[in-house]
């Protein structure tokens, strides 16, 4: 008997019927002999519908009742959700009276605690008691994804994708045998099917490529999922709840084997979503990066592509990128230091970027990649703006009308439609 943490979100619980496909699909599992345990995610659109109504108020609104609105999504979904569990076992004749199938708990009932970063707040604990005693019930806990509450029991929530983590977490808490992730796609890809149609389906992918993957724009799973996942160890499975067929398994690197280092590159990934921001005029000299990245990054920006260079007038330049999502607030805080301490600075924005990458285990030992995948974007008559690697991937920066066909050019140049 096996104990398997389940997460459905987006438009798995899409709609009643969708709702009532994970109730089966939860109880079939339970009737198998694994325990079971729920966390489900907002109904598609929901999440996106609240940001937008706050928007309406407020352009950068991470704060206490952003997280309070944006996190009611989940709460929707784990009633109607543990609703079709009991309602679906009733029908099978599997509770007596008084008996139930599901139990349906938020973050705070559970005890998901959080620091009080809203908006991106991270997981520092998760009580297991209430869990464990309905688990030993044959009850199967339905569980806010997304959310958790702070040590002054505010609602906080984990960033955008976050029940992925929520899941992570829960399994990697319980001790889990098995975390399955469920999507609309039965799978992670070479790349996002919806920019390129040779996209090819993959049995199995390290953490460290899933990481850059998630990191540079794959919204299968969000990135903080697979970090954690990674540091327990904790295999994820990443499944479509539209079809019973394998998914694909994410795993530790020496579990891939031989073969999977020959492959040289085993993803595109594209994000359409950048903003170049340019500090110019800034004065030579110690700490003026420390100044900036540190003002950042006690904001939570993630930042990207980092280039510094001193021109021949001697003043500093420093670019970077920032996903549109943080730009605003990125802007925010350089126009208070500015203030404060770099008064010569002057900001200047390019939106419309889209980032373009190459991911693969296998290019550790492989020279010429990033060679390679210039001469595939120059013969597609595209201009790169920016580069970045890692050891394991290499990024460019173009205009963003040109991503498809990048990603295109890249993933048939890398022999992707062969995998
Ligand atoms: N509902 C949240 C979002 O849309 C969390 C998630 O989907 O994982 O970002
Ligand atoms: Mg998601």
């Amino acid at each position: 008997m096996a104990l398997v943490v389940q997460k459905f979100g987006g438009t798995s619980v899409g709609s009643i019927e969708r709702i009532q496909h994970v109730a089966r699909l939860a109880l079939d599992s339970q009737a198998r002999g694994d325990d079971v345990v729920l966390v489900v995610s907002a109904m598609s659109g929901e999440t996106n519908r609240l940001v937008e109504l706050a928007m309406q108020i407020r352009p950068i609104p991470f704060s206490q009742e952003y997280d309070l609105l944006i996190s009611s999504g989940e709460q929707i979904a784990v009633g109607l959700v543990t609703l079709a569990i009991n309602t679906e076992a009733e029908r099978r004749g599997w509770l007596k009276k008084g008996e139930i199938a599901a139990k349906g708990l938020l973050g705070y009932q559970v005890g998901i605690f959080t620091d009080s970063i809203f908006s991106k707040a991270r997981i520092q604990g998760i009580d297991t008691t209430r869990l464990k005693s309905l688990i030993s019930s044959r009850v199967i806990p339905v569980i806010a994804g997304f959310q958790g509450v702070d040590p002054e029991s505010n609602i906080t929530t984990l960033g955008r994708g976050g029940s992925d983590t929520s899941a992570v977490a829960i399994a990697a808490a319980l001790k889990a045998d098995d975390c399955e992730i469920y999507t609309d796609v039965d799978g992670v890809y070479t790349t996002d099917p919806r920019l390129c149609s040779d996209a090819k389906k993959l049995d199995r992918i390290s953490y460290e490529e899933m990481m850059e993957l998630a990191s540079l724009g794959a919204k299968v799973l969000q990135i903080r999922s697979v970090e954690l996942a990674a540091k327990y160890r904790l295999p994820l499975h990443v499944r479509s709840s539209f079809s019973s067929v394998e998914g694909t398994r994410v795993v530790s690197q020496d579990l891939l084997g031989e073969q999977m280092e020959q492959v040289v590159v085993s993803g595109v990934a594209a994000d359409g979503a950048q903003v170049k921001m340019t500090l110019q005029n800034l004065t030579e000299g110690p700490g003026v990066a420390a100044k900036i990245f540190g003002a950042l990054s006690r904001a939570s920006i993630v930042v990207d592509v980092i280039i510094q260079d001193i021109p021949a007038s001697g003043m500093l330049t420093i670019s970077f990128t920032v996903g549109r999502v943080d730009h605003l607030k990125a802007r925010e805080v350089l126009e208070d230091l500015k203030e404060q301490s770099l008064p010569s600075m002057r900001i200047a924005e390019e939106g419309d970027l889209a980032k373009v990458s190459v991911v693969g285990v296998g290019m550790q030992h492989h020279p010429g990649v990033a060679s390679k995948m210039f001469q595939l974007l120059a013969d597609a008559g595209i201009s790169i703006k920016l580069i970045t690697t890692s050891e394991i991937k290499i990024s460019c920066l173009i205009a963003s009308g040109q991503m498809k066909q990048a990603v295109e050019c890249l993933h048939r140049g890398f022999e992707l439609h062969r995998m």
